[in-house]
């Protein structure tokens, strides 16, 4: 990818690092991984040991704390070779960053570091059988203990990834009708988990269905105050999440233009490079304008993360919105020209094609964006003309 001005020497740098990583320690693998439904926990391990499940925890927790737009790299990096093995990154950065902002100082100190190091694999688990977008219509329920000081729990998660890995989960239900949040050990009683085999992509991405019967909650473990789960809890990791999937989609695009070029350089039709073909450059001028515009739409999203602005949760919403739809066009324009090499499971462009349309269903669908996209240009456009208004007291 042709580097620009908007990143610095140091992260330019990092991601060429990431990128090492990913040709080494993630490509050869990802169709073996894709085939088997499964990353090998060696995989996940390298992972820990490069400090990446840490990229956004701070020195002080043992995270590297790196800047959001090193994360984003990161993610770049790595979704160019294997969009399920950074669902993991995904994950666990959501989850570390919810309990960085909302978790008590003993939930921190307690479960930060192992997450850092990849000694602990984390899942957030919010959607359920009955519901997804409408989270308020989530039916898992808390109930209160009195003897205990603490919770139980009752209920079903759907479709969470990591799920057959992660050593703590963290679970979204109601208690009195309120929102809450609660950090779950795997080996909590009452817990079961059954592997999800089968997905259209991100396959290897361990996704599994929660079941909890009476399962004991301690009082330590609730995260953040009765109310706040939906408002303030999940939207930090969604957040993450967002960016992490925008920047995991940006990757599979780069892949798409990568594969594609090569192979319409490479590739005879009735003696001319398949490249030569307008129609075939049509797709590729497509997919190589795609690529940059979402780059720059990832960048500026990293960037308003780190410097704290207003418009953050926009800009992020716009890079998830823009780069998943572009991955979903670019992969199946990749398919188209490789024809029906494209078609095969051994064809990394194919495994592209599944994997894209997983990015406009996950961190809030392609439809979900555009209704609050949709919504929050119409009222700033309100703002404005509230404001350019006369004040007619003078
Ligand atoms: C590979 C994978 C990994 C996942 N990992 C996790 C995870 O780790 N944790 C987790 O909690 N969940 C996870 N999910 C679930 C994911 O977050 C949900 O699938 C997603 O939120 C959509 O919910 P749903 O599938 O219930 O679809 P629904 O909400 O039922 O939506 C169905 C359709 O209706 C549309 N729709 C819904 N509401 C509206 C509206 N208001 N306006 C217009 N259209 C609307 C949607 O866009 C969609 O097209 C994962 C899913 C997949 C596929």
């Amino acid at each position: 990818m042709n580097m620009d001005i908007f990143l610095t020497a140091e992260q330019i740098k990092r991601h060429a690092e990431f990128q090492d990583f990913a040709a080494s320690n993630v490509e050869p693998f990802a169709y073996k991984w894709d085939r088997a439904q499964q990353i090998p926990d060696s995989a996940v391990s390298q992972l820990g040991a490069a400090g990446y499940l840490g990229a956004n925890i701070p020195c002080e927790f043992g995270g590297r704390g790196w800047d959001v737009v090193t994360f984003g790299l990161l993610h770049e990096a790595l979704g160019r070779s294997d969009s399920a093995f950074t669902g993991i990154l995904t994950v666990q950065s959501m989850i570390s960053a919810a309990l960085l902002k909302w978790g008590t100082a003993e939930q921190r100190g307690k479960w930060l570091g192992p997450l850092a190091k990849g000694e602990i694999i984390g899942a957030f688990a919010l959607t359920e059988p009955g519901t997804g977008s409408d989270l308020q219509s989530m039916a898992t329920e808390f109930r209160r203990n009195d003897r205990t000081g603490g919770l139980v729990l009752n209920g079903e998660k759907k479709w969470i990834s990591n799920g057959q890995k992660a050593g703590v989960f963290l679970v979204f239900g109601m208690l009195d009708r309120q929102p809450l949040a609660c950090l779950v050990p795997r080996e909590s009683d009452g817990f079961e988990i059954e592997p999800i085999d089968n997905m259209l992509g991100f396959r290897a991405a361990g996704l599994a269905r929660l079941r909890f019967h009476e399962v004991p909650i301690p009082a330590t473990n609730i995260v953040g105050k009765p109310g706040f789960a939906l408002s303030h809890i999940a939207p930090i990791g969604l957040q993450y999440g967002r960016i992490s999937t925008a920047c995991s989609a940006l990757g599979l695009l780069r892949a798409c233009f990568e594969e594609s070029t090569r192979y319409a350089a490479s590739r005879k039709v009735s003696g001319q490079n398949l490249g030569d073909i307008g129609m075939i450059q049509s797709l590729i001028a497509n997919m190589g304008t795609n690529l940059e515009a979402a780059k720059l739409l990832c960048w500026n999203a990293c960037r308003a993360e780190d410097d704290h602005l207003p418009e953050t949760f926009t800009t992020s919403m716009i890079a998830k919105y823009f780069a998943s739809r572009a991955a979903v066009q670019a992969a199946s324009d990749a398919v188209q020209i490789h024809g029906a090499s494209g078609c095969h499971e051994s064809s990394p462009v194919a495994r592209f094609y599944r994997g894209a349309k997983i990015t406009e269903i996950i961190e809030g669908t392609t439809q979900v964006h555009e209704f609050i996209l949709g919504k929050t240009f119409v009222h700033n456009a309100i703002g404005d003309q509230r404001r350019q208004r006369p004040n007619p007291g003078v």
